[in-house]
């Protein structure tokens, strides 16, 4: 999961939750965006969550509206308590940010190029994207191997 390469030029993004309580800005570490299909996300974000990988670049602009939820041992998740929107999911405790495309200004111009955990995506709608497909499982095998 972890990347050497820069974005497409490195830049930094603003982004913000639906009311603009919450507004931040970013630099994704890929220019790319990827949907998780899991049931988490999907009670989260209603639909599968489309994140991008924004490691600890992500600073905040206004924040007093921010809830984190912890949704796991492991993972909190962003929200505005004012408008709910969905912001991001980040490791507890430290700064590694997966923040919403949707949410990101100009995150929309990134490709969409991989779908997680699709062994529990809903079997009434499929991406026509060609993706790489990745069961939850081999997401944590790639977690795995990525850290020490
Ligand atoms: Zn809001
Ligand atoms: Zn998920």
């Amino acid at each position: 999961m972890s990347s050497t390469q820069s974005a497409s030029n490195g830049e930094r993004l603003k982004g913000q939750c639906l009311c603009g309580s919450v507004r931040f800005s970013a630099i994704p570490s890929n220019p790319e965006t990827s949907a998780c299909h899991c049931h988490m996300c999907q009670r989260w974000s209603a639909g599968p969550f489309f994140s991008v990988y924004c490691g600890d670049s992500v600073v905040f602009e206004a924040d007093d509206d921010l809830e984190r939820y912890a949704s796991s041992e492991w993972a909190e998740r962003g929200f505005c308590r004012k408008c709910g929107a969905s912001l991001f999911w980040n490791l507890r405790g430290k700064a590694d940010y997966h923040v919403s495309l949707l949410a990101i200004e100009g995150g929309p111009d990134l490709k969409f190029t991989t779908e997680i955990f699709i062994d529990e995506k809903p079997d009434n709608y499929a991406f026509a994207n060609d993706t790489k497909k990745l069961t939850g499982e081999e997401v944590f095998a790639m977690f795995s191997e990525g850290q020490e």
